[in-house]
């Protein structure tokens, strides 16, 4: 049965549950794809075959028994290479962990396998997170389906590929800029960060503490929900995770009523610098919106302007600190322990070949906001405009209760065209950072492709704090609109890629 890779997750799971596929198949099926496939997307560092298989078997032995499974069990998915998992190599995207096979599972991992999905592997991901190309992986690019000459977006560009070119039903991002949003959005699928301290970061490899959160990626709305329910909630091992009920999400997925709610146009995420196309695909699916139901009107957050520099400083900040553990003593690389040298220097010698540019340019960034002198310049200013930021969510939810924007502002790139030039790599992330400063739930979905490149547009939901419910109302309004405009076809499927071998 080749098109079960076609199939979306919750179909899969309905094949499963009346017995018409079974779990091995089903992770077969993508096996198989990957292997044709993944030579020309690279969405994957590490294929476990034998680790699927097995967990599949398992879950198909649970089901011959009658045991009571959860709505995704036996689904196929892909992990994004920053997520722990007990006993398959995990890189972060870096040569300094490579060869690392940690000893435990993250949460998520854990909460995964509670669930009976099955870990296909580890997808490519730029280094230690800081990118939004992949471009930045010490392991190579990863290629966007939709033209194999563009970047899929980053930093977890390998997991959005993966479900764009059908290697996986699901997959797992994190999300501490838009690395789940941005990649959503330049590969036609839906992306979710779920509120910050929703999903919980234990055992997720820290880029910046205070913004990093987990989350679902999906061809569907519904699928990225039932991905979500899976992963949240609670988690004692996270002192930032937040103890409370995990919002009705799958819920919220198969209703997407939207009359009557209050949608929030922002106002500063628009106009120049935004490509023609996307600021047109965004506006029809406001059109949508209203048309069934919403109450638009334009709201104005004037202290997002400030995100991008204020999220530079906080975020180099902490990833300074954060990757301080990579000394050459407690994990992977190793570099000039040969006896004559000291400590100091093998130390050094590790992180000077182990780190990629981009991280050595936010480690020294960092280290010199924190430095003493310049700490309340920099870092004690950034987080003042947190604040800010924070308070204009605030005052924008009184009025309404959801805000949008286009993803991104532009469509995805071609490979190589912004590697050189950080600024220009960092305005990809524009619309997306003020809900990681802020904490609240964002998510991008497809609304279209734009009409200069023919590429896929993303479509911003942002909602307030444990709200991620309203993101999938939201989402699965335009999802079921749009396939109905676009003849019963969801736009989320990529073109078909030719088979590589
Ligand atoms: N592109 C952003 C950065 O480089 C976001 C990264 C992320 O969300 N992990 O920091």
């Amino acid at each position: 049965m080749s098109d079960l890779t076609r199939k979306t997750a919750a179909e899969l799971s309905e094949l499963m549950a009346s017995k018409q596929a079974s779990s091995v198949e089903v992770t077969q099926a993508h096996l198989d794809r990957i292997a044709a496939v993944d030579g020309s997307v690279k969405a994957f560092l590490h294929v476990d075959t034998e680790g699927a298989l097995a967990q599949a078997a398992a879950v198909d032995a649970k089901r011959a028994a009658g045991e009571e499974l959860g709505p995704l069990a036996g689904v196929p998915l892909a992990l994004k290479d920053v997520l722990t998992q007990e006993g398959v190599p995990t890189t972060a995207g870096s040569k300094i962990l490579e060869g690392w096979k940690p000893p435990y599972d993250s949460t998520v991992v854990k909460r995964l396998k509670a669930a009976g999905i099955v870990i296909l592997g580890k997808t490519n991901m730029d280094e230690f997170a800081m990118g939004s190309s992949t471009e930045n992986s010490a392991y190579g690019t990863t290629h966007n389906p939709w033209d194999l000459g563009r970047i899929p977006g980053g930093s977890g560009g390998g997991s959005s590929a993966a479900i764009s070119a059908y290697e996986a039903p699901l997959a797992i991002g994190t999300d501490t800029g838009g690395s789940i949003r941005q990649p959503g959005a330049f590969t036609g699928t839906v992306g979710v960060k779920p509120t910050y301290g929703g999903t919980s970061r234990y055992g997720l490899i820290a880029l910046a503490s205070s913004l990093d959160t987990p989350g679902p990626c999906a061809r569907t709305t519904l699928d990225a929900a039932l991905l979500h329910e899976a992963i949240a909630g609670w988690d004692p091992m996270d002192s930032t995770s937040i103890n409370q009920d995990v919002p009705a999400v799958v819920a919220a997925a198969r209703n997407g009523d939207v009359s009557g709610l209050r949608i929030g146009v922002v106002k500063e995420l628009g106009g120049e610098g935004y490509q023609p196309g996307v600021e047109a695909r965004f506006h029809e699916a406001v059109e949508l919106l209203t048309k069934l139901g919403a109450e638009v009107v334009e709201v104005s957050c004037p202290h997002f302007q400030y995100a991008l520099p204020a999220y530079y400083l906080i975020l180099p900040s902490e990833a300074s600190s954060n990757l301080a553990k990579f000394d050459a003593m407690r994990y992977g690389l190793r570099v000039g322990d040969d006896g004559t040298n000291s400590a100091e220097t093998v130390t050094s010698l590790t992180r000077e070949a182990g780190f990629g540019d981009e991280v050595k340019r936010r480690i020294i960034l960092g280290t010199h906001a924190l430095s003493s002198g310049y700490y309340d310049a920099y870092y004690g200013q950034a987080q003042k405009v947190r604040t800010l930021i924070a308070r204009d969510f605030t005052k924008a939810y009184e009025q309404v209760d959801v805000l949008v924007s286009p993803a991104t502002p532009t469509t995805a790139f071609a490979i190589g065209d912004r590697i050189d030039d950080p600024i220009a790599m960092y305005k990809n992330d524009l619309c997306t950072i003020p809900s990681n400063l802020a904490g609240n739930a964002a998510a991008s979905f497809p609304c279209g492709l734009a009409d200069e490149d023919g590429l896929p547009v993303g479509f911003h939901v942002m909602a307030p704090v444990m709200r991620d419910d309203l993101l999938y109302t939201v989402g699965a309004a335009l999802e079921s609109a749009l396939a109905e405009q676009w003849g019963g076809v969801l736009m989320t499927k990529a073109p078909e890629l030719e088979v590589t071998r």
